[in-house]
């Protein structure tokens, strides 16, 4: 048998790296987000770049079952926002992650060894440390 590893995405708990939504660390927002949802978007953000919806201290998003659309790991919206197959989601969603939890957390970071625990990337795949 193979050593194939399939990843498949997941959130952890005690991350938050996606709420940090300061818009100049993301230059494209327009182009992936309506304009309502931009000025929903720029709303958001706190003078600490943080989402105000977002309690910093447990790390959890405090309108959960009614945060906007571009919150939601989905494949239809991940399919309209990034023009991904739903077959790629998984790929693209840890990708994105991984980037996210790098800029905020650090890439050695605890939040990336847990998420990359999580989603079943293997310590193997990862860069070498320098
Ligand atoms: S960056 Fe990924 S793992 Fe971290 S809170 Fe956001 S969706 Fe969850
Ligand atoms: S609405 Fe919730 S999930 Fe979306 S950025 Fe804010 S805290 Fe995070």
């Amino acid at each position: 048998m193979g050593c194939l590893t399939v990843a498949s995405w997941r959130c952890v708990k005690q991350c938050g790296a996606c709420c940090h939504l300061d818009p100049e660390e993301r230059p494209e927002l327009a182009e992936y987000l309506s304009p309502e949802e931009l000025a929903l978007y720029l709303s958001m953000v706190g003078p600490d770049g943080w989402c105000i919806h977002l309690d910093q201290l447990n790390r959890e998003c405090t309108i959960y079952d009614d945060r906007p659309r571009f919150c939601r790991v989905l494949p239809d919206v991940f399919e309209e926002m990034y023009g991904i197959e739903p077959e790629e989601l998984d790929e693209f969603a840890i990708e994105c992650c991984q980037q996210q939890i790098e800029a905020v957390h650090g890439d050695r970071s605890l939040e990336m060894l847990r998420f990359n625990q999580a989603v079943g990337v293997s310590l193997l795949e990862l860069p070498p440390l320098d």
